[in-house]
């Protein structure tokens, strides 16, 4: 018998890979914060004992949900300024309210926020990009989350940088620090193609190749967007960005509302992926992602919630329905976007386009333990008939138990263990008489 650190055993297992399966009475077997393996739960009781042993019968297990995209600070700014177009929203309200409170302690605590409804959602990798990225890391560190963390870059002075320059030396930086760590990784993230101009966008380019890291970049936001960038430089965002030899298989196009056939072939030709944030754009009227369309040419499709400004929950298991919903109504196809596609894209895919699949993304052996369970007794999603259809189409995030990452039991019972609740609650009570009464 194999001693081990822990055996889940739950009503259902869904690996994730391949896509549909779905194992009913399974254990998995978690060692030294790896998956050892999926079993039938009466051969786990044979072959395992462990130290710590969960019994979950009413629970599915489904690999850590990813959040492909956000702005995990911007928890801070939830709900201001709603009801506007993308470009007035961002122009007069965010902008200025980030140039008026954004600040080291902004960021550590919005992003502490932000990590515990992340974690209380089953997300328990996110892909950031925001100012003071050094912060958000030591944040991450703190918590146990994962996290590939944005090196920003913008033409315009902020509190963080004066130029592109001071940007990239930042980035650098924080690229050699966090090189080596476990949970950690970074990727360089040009704003989008209005907010950075073509030499830093040339380094960028550069610079991603000799790291090797991603590229994490807003692009085809809004048909205004596209619209400037004819005007400025007879180019569609797509064309200019290939142009100066930034699209590759590590690049991260978040959003794509607005595609054409010629960009679909960009990003088809270069292996692109596409960070789909389906109520971003629904919020602010931006345009909707051809998914299906994307599929079908092999791009690779991942789903990010956008920061909590736009959104405004940072709740993937919503996500995926709205993705799921929003590609049957708009291709006239029920069968676009099924269920197993819908996960697949919350998981895998951002796993995948972040470069981390060997890592996580899958409940598969020799990858990382994040793993989320599910409560399905409540009424909402009884009777089970297809777990894995009542996951995306009926559960909620209040449904979600227990969220390990990399073996460490994050949320247990849906209480965080890494988190101090009454100290985060006064930051946010602090921050909100703060903007509040200044707005
Ligand atoms: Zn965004």
């Amino acid at each position: 018998m194999r001693h081990i650190d822990s055996l889940i055993f739950a009503g259902w297992v869904i690996p994730g890979e391949p896509e549909d399966r779905i194992l009913e009475k399974h254990a998995l077997a978690i060692h030294e914060g790896k998956i050892v393996t999926i079993l039938p739960i009466e051969e786990a009781v044979r072959e395992f004992s462990a130290r710590v042993t969960h019994r979950l019968p009413q629970h599915a297990l489904i690999p850590g949900l990813i959040n492909t995209h956000t702005h995990a600070a911007m928890t801070l700014l939830r709900g201001y300024g709603s009801d506007l177009p993308m470009m007035e929203w961002l122009h007069e309200h965010i902008w200025p309210a980030e140039q008026a409170w954004m600040s080291d302690s902004f960021v550590a605590d919005g992003t502490r926020l932000a990590v515990a409804e992340m974690l209380t959602a089953g997300i328990t990798c996110f892909n950031d990009m925001y100012f003071f990225p050094e912060t958000t890391a030591s944040v991450v560190e703190e918590l146990g989350i994962r996290a590939c963390i944005g090196l920003i870059v913008v033409d315009f002075p902020t509190i963080w940088a004066k130029n592109p320059g001071e940007y990239l030396g930042k980035a650098e930086g924080l690229y050699k620090h966090y090189r080596q760590h476990s949970l950690i990784r970074t990727a360089l993230a040009p704003h989008a193609p209005y907010s950075v101009s073509d030499d830093p966008l040339k380094s960028i380019a550069a610079l991603s190749e000799s790291w090797d890291i991603p590229i994490h970049m807003h692009l085809h936001e809004t048909t205004d967007e596209v619209v400037q960038s004819q005007k400025q430089y007879q180019l569609r965002p797509i064309e200019r960005l290939e142009n100066l030899g930034l699209l590759s298989e590590r690049f991260l196009a978040v959003h794509a509302t607005q595609l054409n056939d010629n960009d679909i072939e960009y990003l088809q030709l270069h292996q692109c992926h596409v960070v789909h944030c389906p109520e971003s754009n629904l919020k602010l009227a931006s345009g909707f992602c051809p998914v299906p369309r994307l599929l079908e040419n092999g791009i690779n499709v991942a789903l990010g919630t956008d920061g909590a400004a736009s959104n405004d929950d940072l709740d993937i298991l919503g996500e995926m329905r709205t993705a799921a919903l929003l590609a049957k109504g708009i291709s006239g196809n029920a069968a676009a976007v099924p269920a197993a596609k819908a996960l697949h894209m919350a998981t895998l895919g951002g796993a995948q386009a972040l470069g981390i699949d060997d890592i996580t993304g899958s409940l598969k052996p020799g990858k990382a333990a994040d793993v989320v369970a599910i409560d399905m007794s409540a009424l909402s999603t009884q009777p089970v008939y297809n777990v894995l259809s009542q996951i995306v189409y009926a559960a909620s995030r209040h449904q979600v138990t227990d969220v390990w990452v990399a073996g460490q039991h994050l949320l247990k019972s849906r209480i965080l263990s890494t988190m101090d609740m009454r100290e985060l609650q006064t930051r946010i009570l602090f921050w909100r008489q703060k903007i509040g009464d200044d707005s």
